[in-house]
């Protein structure tokens, strides 16, 4: 196995220039390939262990190459590696397809999978059996010649598209920008919003304040901006990106990947895209996901619409003679929601200091898991924002490197995300710790004040450090099962459940602390933001199933698409608007999650995986929150075991019984019941 010579086998970012990676990446498909032809070539019979498990371990230069340059892609690209990546993801479809339709290898590992009851394989011996065969076949291993080469084709297209379609989406958030040198146009911004703004504009050597379609920039002037007519122009930019017929419109981009994907779902053998998904999933079927959704929409639609009534009331009665569109949603709601609750960003903001948020959030690591967080300025990284800690287990051993890059820059897509710079596995004994690496998108400091985080920054910080935990407390033996290796909609339990915490009055009283006088938030103010947890949620509800319902739309064709892109969508989300259409806009060109980040047929997971973590934090609640006991069960049946055994089973294992959507409605104040909040 040949790894990086640096202490820990550590990415050496500082000696890495974007020039080396197709290089690297041909030597290493070539050495992949020999060790592919190695285990087919084998003239002994064929085990588990010589071809199965010899699989598994195949390419491991290959895959710490893929992830290295893939996460640099997403955190730190540039016209340089996005052109590699065009270079390198047709050769990688080819590689990965070269081997799931190469007959002989199949053949051997047909003879295994008939031969698994007589193998005495542990339960993850048998898992990677399972998932081994299965992943030959649904990739076309059982494909007659001339489908098999159509089959190729289809995959090596559908990967040209998703870049495709991603770096249209980049091109176009970065293209646009609301310049803005009258200092009237700023009415109603907070002081905060107003500084990054300037700083933004002084960084492109502009005078006055300049406002992006990057999410801190785009939410926070759609939610404070009182000038009317500019938040509707940034929302129409947000909201059409790749939707103007020139370059980067990603309709036809969008067109070419659901028929391809339809066509490869019925070359394989399933009435639709999502069929060929759902098989691998919690959910199993579109009618089960589709019946999901419908549950939760019956249970939310009737709040959103009664929330939607109360903003417009509140709106006509602060002076507005129109009926709200988009535009003026987020901007009523939060003056709605600060005349109920009084509480808005600018007054929280100062107590939530990215420095003590981060304290706080690896405190919590160490009270639940017992874990201890060191920095290590010796790591190299890819950027000089990017901090790197090692993380320590509670009998003092090496558990995890983990990479903090906090805050947005041209080259780093949207969002907040974790990725792997090493996979967790064992070999010969040995166990090979994971490198993990979060990414995100926060407030930048400015002159005069550190990043202060609203609310939801300090949970979407909760929640990408779940997803961490999930790979550094990961305790499996092969890389392809461990740490995030899941089933989509089981992948977000970790995280969602750590959002739980932002909830209790107990932790977020020892984080929230002022970044100045270093006085604990008010009382009233940590209540009123716990009472107003759970405002607009019935809209909040619908948005997301708005998504989920695309997204099915979308992958359970059964037919090529005939329609336009816009009016397909609007259909498909017909039954969550309480909205007019806005013309010139479109949801799906700008959709990554379905279209180029994994999430097809798989969207509706997040609110599954709500489902899961409202149910799974219950035994916190009844435990305690801070509870070892509680904590050592999640961790032992869940968080350490990756994808080793049948999610449902290991949930199960947790929870003692199956999870019901009553936790997740009362939680949310959608359904009456034990532990609803007034
Ligand atoms: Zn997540």
């Amino acid at each position: 196995m040949i790894d990086f010579k640096s202490p820990m086998q550590v990415v050496p970012f500082d000696q890495i220039r974007p020039a080396d990676y197709k290089p690297a990446f041909d030597s290493a498909l070539a050495e992949a390939r020999v060790d592919i032809d190695r285990i087919i070539r084998l003239k002994t019979k064929p085990s588990f262990k010589n071809t199965v498990e010899a699989l598994e371990r195949s390419g491991y230069r290959l895959k710490r190459i893929e992830q290295i340059f893939f996460n640099i892609n997403s955190a730190e690209t540039s016209k340089e590696i996005q052109q590699i990546a065009q270079q390198v993801s047709p050769l990688l479809t080819e590689y990965y397809n070269d081997i799931t339709l190469n007959e002989d290898l199949f053949r051997k590992i047909k003879q295994v999978y008939n031969d698994r009851q007589h193998l005495k394989l542990d339960t993850e011996q048998q898992k990677l059996l399972d998932d081994t065969y299965k992943s030959f076949v649904r990739n076309g291993a059982n494909l007659n010649a001339e489908a098999k080469t159509e089959y190729r084709k289809v995959t090596i297209e559908l990967s040209r598209l998703s870049l495709k379609f991603d770096e249209n989406l980049l091109d176009e958030t970065n293209a646009y920008q609301l310049h803005l040198t009258r200092e009237d146009d700023l009415a109603g911004l907070p002081d905060f919003v107003k500084e990054a703004a300037a700083l933004e504009a002084r960084s492109k050597n502009l005078s006055g304040w300049l406002f992006t379609l990057k999410a801190p920039s785009y939410q926070a002037f759609m939610k404070y901006a009182d000038n009317r007519k500019l938040r509707e122009e940034i929302f129409r930019a947000y909201n059409s990106r790749c939707f103007h017929n020139n370059k980067q419109d990603n309709q036809e981009v969008i067109r070419q990947i659901v028929n391809l994907r339809l066509r490869m779902a019925n070359l394989l053998g399933y009435k639709t895209y999502s069929d060929y998904v759902l098989e691998e999933r919690m959910a199993r079927t579109p009618e089960k996901v589709n019946s999901f959704l419908k549950e939760l929409l019956d249970a939310s639609l009737p709040v959103a619409r009664k929330e939607y009534d109360e903003v417009q009331a509140f709106a006509r009665k602060s002076g507005a003679s129109f009926a709200l569109q988009r535009w003026d949603w987020p901007y009523y709601s939060e003056k709605l929601k600060n005349e109920k609750f009084s509480v808005t960003d600018e007054m929280t903001k100062p107590y939530f200091r990215l420095e003590k948020v981060q304290e706080g959030i690896l405190g919590l690591a160490n009270k639940l898991y017992g874990l201890t967080f060191k920095p290590d300025t010796g790591v190299p990284v890819y950027n000089p924002d990017v901090k790197v800690y090692r993380i320590i287990d509670e009998k003092g051993s090496f558990l995890a490197l983990l990479y903090l890059d906090y805050f947005p820059r041209d080259g780093k897509q949207g969002g907040a995300w974790m990725t792997n710079y090493r996979d967790q596995f064992k070999q010969k004994g040995k166990d090979f710790r994971p490198h993990v690496s979060l990414v995100f998108n926060f407030t930048k400091p400015t002159d005069t004040k550190p990043s202060l985080l609203t609310y939801d920054e300090v949970r979407t910080f909760l929640h990408e450090f779940g997803h961490s935990l999930h790979s550094m407390l990961s305790n499996c033996t092969y890389m392809s099962l461990s740490g995030t290796n899941v089933y989509r909609d089981f992948v977000e339990l970790p995280s969602q459940i750590m959002e739980n915490w932002a909830e209790q009055k107990e932790w977020l009283d020892q984080i929230a602390l002022h970044y100045q006088t270093g006085e604990k938030m008010p009382v009233e103010l940590l209540d009123n933001i716990l009472k107003s947890r759970n405002f607009n949620c019935g809209y909040a509800f619908i948005r997301q199933l708005s998504f989920g319902l695309d997204d099915m739309a979308w992958h359970t064709l059964t037919n090529s698409l005939k329609v336009p892109v816009s009016d397909f969508e609007m259909t498909a989300m017909a039954s969550t608007e309480i909205f007019p259409k806005v013309d010139g806009t479109c949801l799906s060109t700008g959709f990554s999650h379905v279209f180029s980040g994994g999430y097809a047929a798989g969207y509706y997971g997040y609110k599954w995986a709500e489902v899961l973590d409202a149910d799974a934090f219950s035994v916190f609640r009844k435990n305690g929150i801070f509870d070892k006991a509680t904590a050592r069960s999640f961790r032992d049946n869940i968080l350490s075991r990756g994808g080793t055994e049948d999610p449902t089973v290991l949930y199960r294992k947790f929870r003692g019984q199956e999870p019901t959507v009553d936790a997740l409605l009362i939680r949310d104040g959608l359904k009456k019941g034990q532990g609803t909040r007034d």
